[in-house]
């Protein structure tokens, strides 16, 4: 299906509705970031930082966020890094500087796809903030170790357990934040939250070393972790 719609994008439609044009037409780029929301997975790992996600994870952002992650259509990271930008204002704490961690990809999956989508949207969501004066940047300061296997076909418990200290914190990015003087939160920033294990897997990391984790932050999250309207 992504190839049809890769087609699609090729041939100057809508990625979103299909409709002639452009690769994102207005209709579907308000769409994407019309409701952020408070979300949590369910279940939910124990002490998971509050998180919340720009649209649920359903067409067409689900389209739009697989054809930037396999298909390298960058085009998309503006658009999608602007709906990121929502959640993370949500998610935010006031006063300091805001550090925006994207959760990583092991490394053999960066070179596989040729680039790293979550560091990607991420950089995107955070130009957006800076322009409109938040104190924010970017630092890929987690790596996940290459031992970790597959998530696909794991439950969730089977996906904590295989996750379990397996995100490790770069040190030398670590102390070149710490050198600007100023107190330091974290946002942690993905495409999609699913189990919330990776993301509580980053939060651990980052907290072991002294950073607050304010949120988890994301472009979508899947239809049951998605809170009901209050
Ligand atoms: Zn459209």
């Amino acid at each position: 299906m992504l190839d049809d719609w890769l087609d699609l994008v090729l041939g100057g439609a809508c990625v979103g509705c299909a409709r002639p044009g452009r690769l994102l037409c207005p209709a579907c780029r308000e769409e994407l970031g019309r409701s952020v929301r408070s979300v949590r997975p369910d279940p939910c790992p124990a002490g998971l930082a509050p998180a919340f996600a720009a649209a649920e994870y359903a067409d067409p952002v689900r389209r739009m966020i697989l054809l930037h992650k396999e298909r390298q259509v960058f085009a998309l990271a503006g658009p999608l890094g602007e709906a990121l930008a929502g959640p993370v204002l949500a998610g935010m704490r006031p006063g300091g500087r805001t550090v925006l961690v994207p959760v990583p990809s092991r490394a053999a999956v960066v070179r596989a796809r040729g680039h790293d989508p979550t560091a990607r949207l991420t950089r995107a969501a955070a130009a957006v903030l800076r322009s409109v004066g938040a104190d924010v940047v970017v630092s890929s300061l987690l790596r996940q170790r290459d031992v970790v296997a597959d998530q696909a076909g794991l439950g969730a418990a089977e996906r904590a357990q295989n996750l379990t200290d397996r995100m490790g914190v770069r040190t030398g990015r670590l102390r070149r934040l710490a050198r600007a003087g100023v107190p330091l939160t974290v946002v942690v920033c993905d495409d999609v939250l699913t189990t919330g294990a990776t993301a509580r897997e980053s939060q651990r990391a980052l907290e072991a070393v002294g950073l607050p984790v304010a949120s988890i932050c994301c472009v979508a999250a899947t239809r049951r972790r998605v809170a009901l309207p209050k």
